[in-house]
């Protein structure tokens, strides 16, 4: 193998690596997947939706072939406080339509899949073996150095997920800084398919999406989340870094808390706790993508920060496909010219900008600020949310006040001017 040189070699076989290997090999070249974990998946962590839009292309029958475990039908939001819980539900057809569905995944599952995909179409994967450097000559990266051996490519794609020591090493972008980064938890907990479908109120075969924000993230930045699965929930919580450091309790103690809180709790009663898993989510957004091209290499998925979080949608894995059909699409180009130079390869950047990838993330870039610079989203609009609606609903024989003279009372204590200011403010980072 030490003398074998490569078309490419993609370190990483998250839903990135994968996808982009698939598509080099698919194109005749010779492919080497090298994944650290004991098989593709075995490391990796999602809240458990993917948006399929991106899939759809490669793999045009996803929703029926791949091992996914609900389609989604129904989305809820939640603003939690340590005793109440206000909700949106939405139940929409729409939300199912073709090349506008969405699946809750377990990605153990998926991204065996997808390297089964990778091997079928020629990739030869080499798991359980991580990559400790690249090899860098006159500024040209020219494969990997995985333990003892030197692995000879091409190009080398960085698919190494978000924290890329790789990416770091050859400059390409400096630490990860407290802000650009949420630590995510997350549970699978097992229940039987009928229990879920009817704590859930789901049809066989369709899923809700559950997102909260409030008490689950202890007030910070962040949030909760809960997927039904065909047979399990994913369930869990992410926290911002930046935001954690001034949190009074830990993410795991933030988890215990929300699986203990009363609108959750009957929820999971009775499920079996399957899997634990802990990961960080690039939240940076458009500042924190780091350089993308350089002789012989290119950095595509989270290794590059391609992620996105609006609070009601949470995106990685859809840009991490994307980020690999465009990187992939100027790997072959560079083959046919026989060029790996950044030149050649920088066409990369040019199809991730032609791409919805770039244009969302651009249209998004003010929002990861915005959240941080306004944590009455977190602590105060939750509150004011569930003792207006406590006014509305609680009916206890004392005389009744004028719906908006109460309405005002709990707006008054967050200010109008605040208020007006953040509505404002998030419209435009929206
Ligand atoms: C808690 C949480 C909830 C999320 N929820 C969602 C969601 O609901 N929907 C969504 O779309 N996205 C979600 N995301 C984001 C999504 O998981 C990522 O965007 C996606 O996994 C990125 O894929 P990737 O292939 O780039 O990276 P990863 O999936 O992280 O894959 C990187 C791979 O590289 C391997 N690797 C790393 N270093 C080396 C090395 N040196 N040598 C060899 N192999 C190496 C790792 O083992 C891993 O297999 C969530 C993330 C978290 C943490």
């Amino acid at each position: 193998m030490a003398e074998e040189k490569f078309d490419a070699i993609i370190v990483g076989g998250g839903v990135a690596g994968t996808i982009a290997s698939y598509l080099l090999a698919r194109e005749g070249l010779e492919v080497l997947l090298v994944e650290r974990g004991n098989f593709a998946g075995s490391k990796n962590v999602s809240g458990g939706r993917i948006y399929s839009h991106s899939l759809e292309k490669i793999f045009p029958n996803f929703g029926q072939e791949a091992p996914v475990e609900r389609k989604i039908t129904r989305e809820k939001i939640s603003l939690m406080t340590e005793e109440s819980n206000v909700t949106l539900d939405f139940y929409s057809d729409a939300l199912g339509k073709q090349g506008s569905d969405s699946y809750s995944v377990l990605r153990s599952v998926l991204d065996q899949w997808l390297a089964q995909k990778a091997e079928e179409a020629g990739v030869q994967i080499i798991s359980g073996i991580r990559v400790d450097d690249l090899i860098v000559r006159d500024g040209k990266v020219c494969g990997v150095i995985a333990g003892e051996d030197e692995l000879e490519a091409n190009v080398t794609i960085l698919a190494d997920g978000v924290n890329s020591l790789l990416a770091q090493k050859i400059g390409f972008r400096g630490e990860l800084k407290p802000d650009q980064v949420a630590v995510g938890a997350k549970e699978i907990i097992e229940l039987p398919t009928e229990v879920i479908n009817d704590r859930f109120n789901c049809r066989n075969g369709e899923g809700t999406a559950w997102l909260f924000a409030g008490t689950p993230s202890g007030g910070r930045v962040g949030g909760g989340f809960l997927y039904t699965n065909k047979s399990s929930l994913s369930f869990g919580i992410v926290c911002t870094l930046g935001d954690l450091i001034k949190a009074n309790k830990s993410v795991p103690q933030m988890l215990e808390d929300f699986k203990q809180h009363p609108a959750i709790e009957p929820l999971l009663k009775g499920g079996k706790l399957i899997e634990y898993s802990g990961h960080l989510v690039p939240e940076g957004g458009l500042k924190m993508v780091p350089k993308l091209v350089g002789d012989g290499v290119l950095v595509i998925g989270d290794a590059a920060g391609f992620c996105i979080n609006i609070g009601y949608a949470v995106r990685g894995m859809d840009l991490a496909v994307t980020s690999a059909e465009c990187a992939a699409k100027a790997v072959l180009a560079a083959k046919e010219k026989q060029d790996y130079s950044e030149s050649a390869l920088k066409v990369y950047r040019t199809n991730l900008d032609n791409s919805y990838l770039m244009q969302d993330l651009d249209l998004y870039k003010k929002f990861p600020h915005f959240l941080e610079e306004t944590p009455r989203i977190f602590a105060g609009y939750p509150r004011m949310a569930a003792d207006m609606l406590a006014d509305m609903f609680v009916v206890n024989g004392q005389p009744a006040k004028p719906l908006m003279k109460n309405m005002f009372k709990h707006v008054q204590r967050i200010g109008i001017a605040n208020v007006m200011k953040d509505g404002w403010k998030g419209v435009r980072a929206l």
